[in-house]
């Protein structure tokens, strides 16, 4: 049975398209299967035609994994071949340069 998705931004009274009051978000605390973030924007209403006040999600936003979901619609493809997100770090200390060689090298060119 096919769940019609109601949006939380139209009064479910009157069916008045309203901007929310206040919205606010919700941060998943476990990454899901893809090892993402999901982000759930919510927002309190309040319907200027009826005064029917209520709570729903705006908006659902994931990020993680090399790539951005926002309402299910990925605006960022992921990177090709990258299978697991990876975190490179550079430790300077352990490059055993410093800034004026650093420089210097740029410049040397
Ligand atoms: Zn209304």
């Amino acid at each position: 049975m096919a769940k019609k998705k109601r949006d939380a931004t139209i009064c479910p009274k009157c069916g008045t398209k309203v901007e929310p009051i206040k919205t606010w978000q919700l941060v998943s605390p476990m990454p899901d299967s893809k090892g993402r973030i999901t982000i759930t924007i919510m927002g309190s209403f309040q319907c200027p035609n009826c005064g029917h006040k209520w709570r729903g999600v705006v908006s659902k936003i994931k990020i993680g994994g090399g790539e951005i979901e926002v309402k299910g619609k990925k605006i960022k493809e992921p990177e090709p071949v990258q299978e697991e997100p990876e975190v490179i770090e550079l430790d300077l200390d352990e490059l055993d340069v410093s800034d004026e060689e650093i420089e210097k090298a740029l410049k040397s060119k």
